[in-house]
């Protein structure tokens, strides 16, 4: 879902990618990004790397002091995972329990894995945390890929997963074809399953019957 790259991380002493994962020209890296919303899902707040985070959504590129009071889902590219984000956070709210899930987001180089974490605040605000949590090379650099809602080929956002046409949905690693550069960003099945078996835990206050964080996922990889 939601893309950066410890590749150029100053902390980690490495070099940049040449242009980011989605072929924007820009650099995407992020290692936390943080922001605070209301229940219309207004920023309020944001802290940490939002500009890589906002760009490599493939939504709109607005930089951290112009989002204040706009809606994150302008910064959402597709539907599917704009209805994800938006039922996290109902049941949050609702609830008032954390919540987390882990999701990929590659950069062309590199698969990394974040945590996406879900806090209750005061007065029917969320607290929202994007934390990377691992990262490993691949052995081939993909190409750069684009958003684009009108092609056949497929991207989930919270796996990495691609479909081709009406195929089978394939984790990066195992495609059999060039990585497609224009994709449509969607939910796959397996992780759509995930966003609802840890939303109907949290409401129905029991622990989740498969696993929502550790791995690299996607198919079949995270229980
Ligand atoms: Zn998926």
């Amino acid at each position: 879902m939601l893309s950066g790259g410890i590749t150029h991380s100053p902390r980690l002493g490495q070099q940049a990618d040449p242009v980011d994962a989605h072929g924007t020209g820009r650099i995407v890296k992020f290692q936390q990004t943080y922001y605070v919303l209301d229940q219309e899902f207004r920023v309020l707040w944001v802290g940490g790397e939002w500009d890589e985070f906002a760009l490599s959504n493939g939504g709109a590129g607005a930089r951290a002091n112009e989002v204040l009071s706009t809606s994150l889902m302008t910064y959402i590219a597709d539907e599917p995972t704009r209805d994800a984000m938006s039922a996290l956070v109902s049941a949050v709210l609702d609830m008032q329990q954390p919540l987390r899930l882990d999701y990929r987001c590659d950069s062309m180089t590199m698969m990394r894995r974040f945590q996406l974490t879900v806090q209750p605040m005061r007065d029917g605000r969320v607290l929202v945390v994007h934390d990377l949590r691992d990262a490993e090379s691949f052995p081939q650099p993909l190409v750069p890929w684009q958003h684009d809602p009108d092609v056949a080929d497929e991207k989930c956002s919270f796996c990495q997963a691609v479909r081709f046409g009406n195929g089978q949905w394939t984790p990066v690693m195992l495609l059999a074809e060039p990585h497609p550069a224009r994709v449509a960003f969607c939910v796959c099945p397996d992780c759509q399953g995930r966003i609802d078996e840890a939303i109907a835990a949290l409401r129905g206050k029991r622990a989740p019957r498969r696993t929502l964080a550790n791995g690299f996922g996607p198919v079949g990889q995270n229980g």
